[in-house]
């Protein structure tokens, strides 16, 4: 009998990326297409499916069976894997797309948010390991968050859950795209930093710099990079102790660009988090970097689609 092999893939606004993932969590032959979200629904769709027979060839040459394919995508996806709202992919909000790929590549499909499939990923295969109930944070462009409790993931009753970088920091703070105001992700993800950093030098200098800049400027001791780096964190603390005083997790797990800069966002998150978590919470946490970078979701996916055929 040949191994066999599910199909992970990262649905993202820019490009898709996917890979097979053995039952052993080898991944292969990583490959990637455009998204390109204005061409429209169909368009979109085509390139997807093609994209998954292209996988199952190489497969296939591998010697090795598809039994299955898994997709993580930004939004809001109910638990029957229809996709309730994608900021990223606008022509995908309520499509079926787990019922469709179904359908179409007439194997098992499976669809969750990508945030989720990230904490998965790192509870199967990485940071995660070791622990029954943590968080994963996710600090890139925006700030994603995946809770697994006692080794289950929980995308809430109807898929919503995990959804920290949309917590209010701030009452009266900066909007966001979600359509609230003040929330983590407009102070801690990599444009937040770049706002923290441009508002304590002055909205009027012309800044053309990012977050990784920024990071660098920090750790050359710029006092204005650092406070920028700093109010992120104390931030992240403010959030985060919210969440261990409503769930005493065992961890916090940090991937995304923003996590090799954990250093400077830690002495202000520690500190913050020592304030205002109550004690027995915040000693009996740990603070991590993710283990699989951008593997994580595709694993989270992939061990979630050979998880349900071995239910069947
Ligand atoms: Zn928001």
């Amino acid at each position: 009998m040949s191994k066999s092999a599910a199909i992970g893939i990262d649905l993202g606004g820019t490009n898709c990326r996917g890979a097979l993932v053995t039952q052993n969590g080898e991944v292969l032959g990583w490959r990637r297409f455009e998204s390109d979200p204005a061409s429209g629904l169909e368009r979109f769709l085509q390139r997807l499916t093609g994209f998954c027979r292209e996988l199952s060839a190489a497969a296939a040459e591998k010697g090795l069976t598809v039994i299955g394919v898994g997709c993580g995508a930004a939004g809001v996806i109910a638990p029957s894997g229809r996709i309730l709202s994608s900021p990223n992919l606008p022509m995908l909000d309520q499509f079926d797309l787990q019922a469709y790929l179904q359908q179409q590549l007439k194997m098992p499909a499976l669809v969750i948010n990508d945030a989720n499939a990230i904490a998965w990923g790192e509870a199967c295969r990485g940071s995660g390991r070791d622990f029954e109930s943590f968080l994963t944070m996710t600090l890139g462009t925006g700030v994603g968050g995946g809770l697994v409790l006692q080794r289950r993931l929980w995308h809430g009753v109807c898929g919503g859950a995990g959804e920290i970088g949309h917590l209010a920091v701030e009452a009266k703070g900066r909007s966001c795209g979600c359509g609230s105001h003040g929330c983590l992700e407009q102070y801690a993800s990599g444009q937040g930093i770049l706002q923290n950093y441009q508002g304590l030098i002055g909205l009027d200098t012309e800044v053309t710099i990012d977050s990784i800049a920024i990071a660098e400027l920090a750790r050359r001791g710029d006092p204005v990079a650092l406070s920028a780096f700093e109010m992120a964190g104390r931030y992240l603390g403010q959030a985060i102790a919210g969440v261990v005083n409503l769930l005493n997790l065992e961890a916090v797990i940090f991937g995304g660009g923003l996590s090799n800069s954990l250093e400077l966002l830690q002495p202000a998150l520690k500190q913050e988090l020592v304030q205002r978590a109550f004690a027995v919470n915040h000693r009996c946490l740990q603070l991590l970097q993710a283990q699989r970078g951008e593997e994580a979701g595709i694993l989270g996916v992939a061990d979630l689609v050979f998880d349900q055929l071995n239910q069947r």
